[in-house]
């Protein structure tokens, strides 16, 4: 008999490493988060990209319900001052979910344990560092910087775009599909658009099924929640995150084993989607002006 174990203590069905415990900034932080975003992109190499294909810059409405509206913290808002233009080879974040837990940060110790889906001896983990070295080769080869990042990500981390891939898992098998999802508390303007690309090209690329039923693991997750952890992304990045099929479905596991070509070149095509829809000048358009993410209410949990 197989052994099921699951990262999010079996309630909820996506395996997005979740917040737990809050850590939100005091208003006085305001200053010091703005210069930690200035300061957080690393050189990018001028390298000439190659001509991407041609591709349609405006997919479908993101066939997922991202919760729109919810109420934000009574905390003043916090500015984000428009990073510096930045010439060169576009660069993007993938994050490889459940990689290298066991580094997290202090307020992120919640996450230490929460190694992801598996299936018998196959790990999430594994599918997931399998798949973002696939797409960062893939990125690279048409000129891009890709930065394969693990569960803690740089503070501030400042990019064209940042993608977090994750695989589920539950307990039935039968549960099966792709979902992605972006932040549900404002951050980059661009935040929608990436999520629709990537809905677009993954869906199309690999044939799987769309499975509606998006959690708050996966629109509240950590790395988007600049006001309560520091291994959070810059509010400008823009962000979205995937969980790419289930590996508890035979099914979904055939096209995330067997046709793992598929899964890279539907992410790599709604990323590539994105870039050319929005070009390097215009991924910062302003000035960010936010209020916080409300406190985290739930008990601590560990996904
Ligand atoms: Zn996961």
């Amino acid at each position: 008999m197989r052994v099921l174990i699951f990262c999010v203590a079996v309630v909820a069905a996506t395996c997005a490493p979740l917040a737990d415990a809050p850590r939100e900034l005091p208003p006085s932080s305001a200053a010091a988060a703005v210069a930690t975003q200035a300061g957080a992109a690393a050189p990018i190499a001028s390298v000439a990209p190659p001509a991407l294909p041609s591709v349609s810059p405006s997919p479908a409405p993101l066939p997922f319900a991202v919760p729109t509206g919810l109420p934000l913290a009574a905390l003043p808002p916090v500015r984000f001052a428009r990073p510096d233009p930045v010439a060169g080879a576009r660069r993007i974040g993938i994050q490889a979910g459940h990689w290298l837990t066991e580094q997290v940060p202090a307020d992120l110790r919640g996450l230490e344990s929460a190694t992801g889906a598996s299936w018998g001896a196959l790990t999430e983990r594994d599918v997931n560092v399998r798949v973002a070295n696939a797409v960062a080769a893939a990125l690279r080869a048409r000129g891009h910087v890709v930065d394969v990042l693990a569960t803690a990500v740089p503070p501030g981390y400042l990019a064209d775009a940042f993608v977090a891939i994750h695989a589920d898992g539950e307990p039935s098998g039968r549960t099966r599909g792709f979902k992605i999802a972006h932040s549900a508390y404002p951050r980059s303007p661009h935040d929608v658009a990436l999520a629709r690309a990537l809905a677009h090209d993954y869906g199309a690329a690999t044939g799987l099924p769309i499975d509606p039923a998006l959690t708050g693991r996966m629109y509240r997750y950590y790395a988007f929640a600049w006001s309560r952890y520091s291994s959070a992304v810059s509010p400008h990045t823009p962000a979205a995150i995937i969980e790419m099929g289930f590996v508890t479905n035979a099914a979904d596991r055939e096209v995330l084993l067997e046709r793992t070509d598929q899964v890279v070149a539907g992410i790599v095509a709604g990323i590539s989607r994105f870039l050319e829809a929005v070009p390097r000048q215009e991924v910062y358009p302003d000035d960010l002006v936010l209020t916080p993410w409300p406190p985290f209410t739930g008990r601590t949990t560990v996904p």
